[in-house]
């Protein structure tokens, strides 16, 4: 069966309206919408894709992760500029940021692993969101000690 007669079976006995114009196309006989001349085609689709863990991760991640990409970047630019001769390899945002490489590793394996992400099972989704976003917590209350926790 060819995607033409397909789509005319399925019309023939079912409801269905137009995506565009919500024109009853039950009869319809053909590709295109008679009210709007949108093109019509019968397709499989995933209601509700459960994103949950997806984007708890994805939150953090880019809140946190996005604040180490912009602290890379700050202080690589000032310290090919500034401190260039008097640099410190136990500077504390130097420390910091050799810490926080890992994180900046994340936000783009997210976005791009994201089709991999999803096909895990959920309750192995929500492991490894539930282990990211702890790793950032503690991490950024460690370095939040080591700044200002000695100075209270
Ligand atoms: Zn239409």
């Amino acid at each position: 069966m060819t995607d033409s007669e397909l789509l005319r079976a399925y019309l023939a006995s079912h409801d269905a309206n137009c995506a565009s114009c919500k024109y009853q196309l039950r009869g319809v006989d053909g590709h295109v919408c008679p009210e709007c001349g949108d093109r019509i085609e019968l397709e499989i689709k995933s209601y509700g894709p459960r994103l949950a863990p997806w984007l708890f991760a994805l939150l953090f991640t880019a809140a946190f992760g996005g604040f180490h990409w912009l602290m890379l970047i700050s202080f690589s630019v000032s310290a090919l500029f500034y401190y260039v001769g008097s640099f410190s390899w136990l500077d504390d945002s130097f420390m910091y940021l050799i810490g926080s490489l890992p994180f900046t590793i994340t936000l783009p394996l997210l976005l791009f692993r994201r089709r991999a992400f999803l096909r895990r099972p959920r309750r192995r989704q929500w492991v490894w969101a539930t282990l990211l976003v702890g790793a950032y917590v503690v991490f950024e209350s460690l370095w939040m000690w080591m700044m200002f926790g000695l100075a209270w």
